[in-house]
């Protein structure tokens, strides 16, 4: 996978992120699994949330994933050079500046207001053909999407405004899907039916990952999960079907015993009240590793949780090891998320949730990707 220089760089990399192809593909047939008989596309903007774009793609298409949802056009043109095949969906939608760009690239847009549908539906037009799209309706989101009275005029006017548009998806997205016991999600579902019922036929999909676990009721003809397939808990209850797929680990650079009374790093916010010993990691913030987990967050050697001593630095955080046995050496690595120490562990001590740990992952977090076994 790495080129051969990368190859090589990867060798003394302080900070490494490991991208198990496997679970994500296994992960995909999971999702697949529990939405069946309805598809799965692959969500993978934001670079598949910071993993590789191309790599995670590459590995979705060989387990029979045909359709990907990206964010942006320039996302859309980076997947459709690995994916000449795959169905595109560019979530920003068509803005008419977009337009050329997004029909020479054969992308399919999601046409977010009734401007928008106007621009692809007068493309189609001028070139004489169909073109492929599908429109969001927002149920609640407020956000992006056909607001209730475009959607009547859209359910009024469909003849005439989508002339020349094949719609090939209805969607709509969850505000609260993460969370099973929420009020929206019921009123989203039934605003979503009665939308569709107003408009001519087509496939239709409401769930991103949270939706997946909602049941069959929000799984329409296609679900677009995107965190469930990098490991990442849809829920905030219960248990997480999906593997872990992402493991970030650093090498201690340096290990030191303390007395009790010395301080560690910047604002000397953390003291010793014992002899302690610290281990000093190569990954700071610069990397991606949040600075609120500041005497907040865990490191894990071998399964032990092993705290964040002082403040994270750009390059730098130490860890409090006294507990540690066999105490840690200088080149062994301390995991910062993975297998022991969950995505939403470590983005709760953050303040944040994992899909902004993910996203946040520099480019000087040297990914590696593990293939079939
Ligand atoms: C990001 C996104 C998804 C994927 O969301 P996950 O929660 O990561 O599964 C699906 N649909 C839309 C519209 C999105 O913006």
């Amino acid at each position: 996978m790495d080129r051969p220089n990368e190859t090589k760089a990867n060798e003394f990399a302080a900070m490494r992120l490991c991208v198990r192809l496997p679970a994500v593909v296994e992960n995909y047939r999971t999702a697949k699994r529990m939405a069946g008989p309805a598809a799965v596309a692959g969500v993978v903007k934001a670079d598949a949330y910071g993993l590789g774009m191309r790599p995670v793609a590459r590995a979705l298409a060989s387990a029979g994933c045909d359709s990907f949802f990206v964010a942006r056009l320039e996302e859309g043109i980076a997947l459709r050079l690995v994916s000449p095949e795959a169905r595109i969906f560019v979530l920003d939608g068509a803005p008419a500046e977009t337009v050329p760009a997004l029909i020479a690239n054969q992308l399919t847009p999601v046409l977010n207001s009734l401007p928008e549908i106007a621009g692809w539906s007068a493309a189609a037009r001028t070139m004489r053909t169909e073109l492929d799209a599908a429109v969001h309706i927002d149920t609640g989101m407020n956000r992006l999407g056909l607001p209730s009275g475009e959607l009547a005029l859209l359910s009024a006017e469909h003849k005439h405004r989508l002339a020349g548009v094949r719609v090939v998806l209805w969607m709509s997205h969850l505000a609260c899907s993460d969370d099973p016991a929420s009020k929206m999600n019921r009123r989203q579902l039934d605003r979503f039916r009665t939308a569709l019922a107003m408009l001519p036929p087509a496939p239709a999909a409401l769930s991103a990952s949270g939706g997946l676990m909602l049941g069959k009721d929000y799984h329409f003809d296609l679900v677009r999960p995107g965190i469930a397939l990098y490991g990442g808990h849809p829920l905030n209850v219960g248990p997480n079907p999906f593997k872990t797929a992402v493991v970030c680990t650093a090498r201690i650079m340096q290990t030191r015993t303390i007395a009790a009374g010395e301080t560690v790093g910047y604002g000397a916010t953390f003291t010793a009240g014992r002899t302690t010993k610290i281990a000093t990691a190569g990954l700071g913030y610069a990397d991606g590793l949040f600075r609120s987990v500041s005497n907040a967050g865990c490191g894990a050697v071998g399964g032990t949780r092993i705290p964040v001593a002082g403040r994270v630095s750009m390059d730098l955080a130490s860890f409090d090891v006294t507990d540690l046995t066999p105490p840690p050496a200088t080149g062994m690595e301390i995991e910062l998320f993975g297998d022991t120490i969950a995505l939403e562990e470590i983005a709760k001590a953050a303040g944040t949730i994992g899909y902004e740990i993910l996203t946040s992952l520099s480019r000087r977090a040297k990914r590696t990707y593990e293939e079939n076994p």
